[in-house]
């Protein structure tokens, strides 16, 4: 069979290199990044072989606890935004939080995620309270916070108290287009700059990106990748941006989810040791979206822990799936997603697995 691209590079070839080398140049990138969509079947294929040579069938569980929907910043895509007046504002207790780690470690879930929006409340004692206190009572799972950008410092105690993973998504590596997407009180350098510490201290990070995102272009999507190669994040997380009708960006269209898994694919490719999360978002934009990532290269699903009572405030962006189930019935719903797409929930803690030259060194 013979694929082109865009009626000349030939796009088999560019998947094989992308396979044998996790790198190709920007011009060959981008080609990729257009290429028409009969480049998809072949480019799933290698990544999903790939990511079978190193995790097997196996998907990992992470338990999304979203505990607050306060926040402090004023992100002109994310339907909890400071400005979005209408947005019902919760936070859960500690009992409630605790309450929904000893639901989901019932339910075989070896890593609670614990997010939310930058919540002042949250003092930095008051996270490290939560933080060793689900520690000292499941030593075994992995504690993994996604509450934004902090000092060094802040990073540091949460680490000391028992976290040992921080999901950050850059969510553009280009400055100009992180401008376009945040106020001015917000910068990629700084972003940048937790990514860094947080790798420094000795997280498992996290980064990712919404693909889709208001202004977006090839030349962006090229940067995040570029960045990512310099970060080499244990988890890359993205989606497709998806529109919230109280944010200044109600007027631009969703991300593309054809684009999205191919990115995936891609990312599978070149970072094949990598978790790669089947987001939510995907699972919203399309049906069988969480499925179709797994098979374009992701490892990992997030079902939601949070009390179903505040679920839909959790309001990111419109539709949001899982808002209406148990911590049980989401259990089971993707476990058997998960199935039908050829793959296996492990209850496992699920840390990235090292590159066999990295593991030597460390
Ligand atoms: N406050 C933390 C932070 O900044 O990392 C965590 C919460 S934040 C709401 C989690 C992620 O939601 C963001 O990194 C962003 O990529 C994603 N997100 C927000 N609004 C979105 C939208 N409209 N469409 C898709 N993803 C969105």
């Amino acid at each position: 069979m013979t694929i082109t691209i865009n009626g000349h590079e030939p796009g088999l070839e560019l998947i094989e290199e992308l396979k044998a080398t996790r790198d190709l140049s920007d011009a060959r990138l981008k080609a990729l990044l257009s290429a028409d969509a009969d480049i998809d079947a072949p480019m799933f294929a290698a990544a999903d072989q790939k990511r079978r040579e190193i995790y097997g069938d196996e998907v990992y569980l992470r338990g999304l606890i979203e505990f607050t929907n306060f926040c402090k910043n004023d992100c002109y895509y994310c339907g909890i935004r400071r400005s979005n007046g209408k947005a019902d504002r919760y936070r859960l207790s500690d009992d409630e939080i605790l309450s929904c780690c000893r639901e989901g470690y019932a339910l075989g879930y070896r890593t609670f995620v614990l997010q939310g929006g930058e919540d002042p409340y949250y003092t930095d004692d008051r996270v490290c309270d939560i933080v060793s206190r689900i520690h000292g009572l499941y030593p075994d799972c992995a504690i993994t916070l996604s509450i934004g950008e902090k000092a060094k410092e802040s990073y540091q105690a949460f680490f000391d108290a028992g976290a040992a993973r921080y999901l950050l998504r850059h969510e553009t590596a280009s400055p100009e287009h992180y401008a376009r997407l945040h106020p001015k009180s917000m910068s990629l350098a700084n972003r940048k700059r937790c990514l860094y510490d947080l790798k420094d201290i000795g997280y498992q990070v996290g980064a990712g990106f919404m693909v889709g995102s208001p202004f977006q272009t090839p030349d962006d999507l090229l940067a995040d990748i570029r960045f990512l190669q310099d970060l080499r994040p244990e988890m890359i997380g993205i989606g497709p941006y998806l529109r919230h009708a109280e944010t200044p960006f109600y007027a631009f269209d969703n991300g593309s989810f054809p684009l999205t898994l191919r990115l995936l694919a891609m990312l599978r490719l070149m970072f094949p040791y990598a978790l790669i999360p089947a987001t939510t978002a995907l699972g919203t934009i399309h049906p069988q979206g969480r499925e179709l990532g797994l098979k374009a290269g992701a490892n990992v699903v997030m079902p939601n822990l949070s009390p179903v009572g505040v679920r839909k405030l959790y309001d990111l962006y419109e539709n949001k799936i899982c808002t209406g189930e148990e911590a049980g019935q989401c259990r089971g719903c993707l476990e058997r997603r998960v199935n039908s797409a050829g793959y296996r929930v492990v209850s496992a803690i699920g840390n990235a697995l090292k590159e066999p030259a990295a593991a030597g060194i460390e």
